[in-house]
């Protein structure tokens, strides 16, 4: 068969591409080249370690053809775990926690997996983390193995054998730094020990995130458990100190927040093309706080871990940053109108009843409408008006035509208005606005509907 054709999907990991960056990197006076690892069959550089990790289970006997491969993963390690174990025939389960994406939770289900998911914000030793709940299961099912990414070497092995290589020949050995997130450390270590055997001057800086132990332990090495609180970046930062860690090859922790990763990470995405997950933003972010460290002739590599298909409900999303304070753009009327579920514009004639209209907004359960004259809009009524107007009024005055007791009508308000310059507008007598969407047709915005989208 000719060497062009790949016996399976393993054979496809690694060979990433380098790419420059370009618009992000502007103001750093250096050359800036990620080294894409989205490109692996399981759309993260967690391919390499888990077939390695797999490749020597078995090669040490402890794993059996036909056992069951068991991994806490936050679930690149576990698609790449599930690549493999379809190929040669294994089972999986893996225990996760209950904050990652839940696009990563189906996907390992789609390769195959049982996927457990543990409770987060408990401490590592709880029966009840993923930690112990893999430990647990690894001691009670027969024939099985737990892969153990934080403590088992053959992780940053895999990237001191193919990650720091691929790196060293793509840059023809000019790098002098490297940027890089740390969860397991194995990429970190095994990459930083390879391009360190080949020039010791290779600056390595580590990316860490705000809730981990990992920079106060290098600068003080003291692990100090009240650095960790719970944090919304994924992949990166630990509560625990995984074997994986090489601390004597990382230069420089930098920490980051999850707000800078996020944008960052959208930055990558529209500025360069690059749909990159959220530990991706965050080696950018803290690169770029570090750029003033950067001279000319020098050559950064920076690695980005795994895809942004698994965050699209997540950072690429408007609403989520918004609701954690991380878009800066300000809300507009326009995002009212988006995020109102039922658009329908209500209204009713001037030549309507009064009763009529109570009825129908009894019906519909709305509290204020716009009054039109064909076409026009005319005037507006609200529940107070028409309850005042029947308390002070005998029953068959009902009758009388709406027109005879509508206040002036709701302003009608540009989309492209500030949310917060509403209350020039809405008030206790004018309980709502009218604006038109996209298609040109007309809605109303009630101060519930404001509540509701803040
Ligand atoms: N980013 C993402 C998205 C990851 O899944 C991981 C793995 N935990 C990392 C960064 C960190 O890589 P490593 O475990 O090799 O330190």
């Amino acid at each position: 068969m000719s060497a062009k054709i790949k016996n399976n999907i393993l054979e496809t990991i690694g060979h990433t591409p380098m790419i420059r960056l370009n618009s992000v990197a502007q103001g750093i006076q250096a050359t800036v080249l990620a080294k894409v690892e989205t490109f692996n069959p399981g759309h993260s550089i967690k391919d390499r370690m888990a077939v390695k990790m797999i490749d020597d289970a078995e090669a040490s006997g402890k794993l059996l053809p036909g056992g069951t491969i068991i991994e806490c993963t936050s679930g690149n390690t576990g698609m790449g775990i599930a690549l493999a174990a379809a190929v040669k025939g294994y089972k999986c389960i893996f225990t996760t926690s209950d904050k990652q994406s839940k696009e990563k939770i189906d996907m390992l289900k789609a390769v195959g997996a049982e996927v457990i998911v543990c409770p987060t914000n408990v401490e590592p030793d709880d029966p009840r983390s993923y930690y112990s709940v893999a430990e647990k299961l690894s001691k009670e099912i027969p024939n099985s193995v737990w892969l153990n990414q934080y403590d088992n070497l053959s992780n940053r092995q895999a990237h001191y054998e193919s990650t720091g290589p691929e790196i060293w020949n793509q840059t023809d050995g000019k790098i002098t730094h490297f940027v890089v997130g740390v969860g397991t450390g194995g990429t970190v270590s095994g990459v930083a020990r390879y391009l360190k055997e080949k020039n010791p001057a290779v600056q390595v800086w580590g990316i860490d995130t705000y809730g981990s132990v990992f920079k106060k332990y290098h600068e003080t090495g003291i692990f100090d458990r009240k650095e960790i609180y719970p944090y919304i970046t994924e992949g990166i930062g630990e509560d625990i100190l995984p074997k994986n860690v090489d601390f004597s090859l990382i230069d420089h922790f930098e920490k980051v927040t999850d707000k800078d990763a996020a944008l960052a990470a959208r930055r990558l995405a529209r500025e360069e093309g690059l749909l990159l997950g959220y530990s991706a933003g965050s080696a950018l972010a803290g690169l770029l706080q570090m750029k003033d460290k950067l001279k000319k002739d020098d050559v950064v590599v920076i690695l980005f871990h795994d895809h942004g298909s698994r965050y699209v409900g997540k950072l690429y999303n408007d609403d989520w940053m918004r609701e954690r304070g991380f878009l800066e753009s300000e809300l507009r009327v326009r995002d009212l109108i988006l995020s109102k579920r039922d658009r329908k514009f209500i209204s009713v004639q001037d030549s309507e009843s009064v009763k009529n209209v109570l009825k129908l907004m009894k019906d519909l359960d709305i509290s204020q409408l716009p009054v039109l004259s064909g076409e026009e809009i005319k005037g507006s009524v609200t529940e107070s008006t028409i309850l005042e107007f029947i308390l002070n009024n005998p029953l068959q005055n009902s009758e009388k035509k709406v027109s005879e007791i509508m206040a002036a009508p709701f302003p009608v308000v540009n989309p492209e208005l500030p949310v917060r310059d509403l209350n020039k507008y809405i008030s206790k007598n004018t309980p709502a606005v009218i604006a038109k969407d996209l298609s040109g047709d007309l809605i109303v915005l009630t101060q519930y509907d404001i509540i509701q989208a803040l």
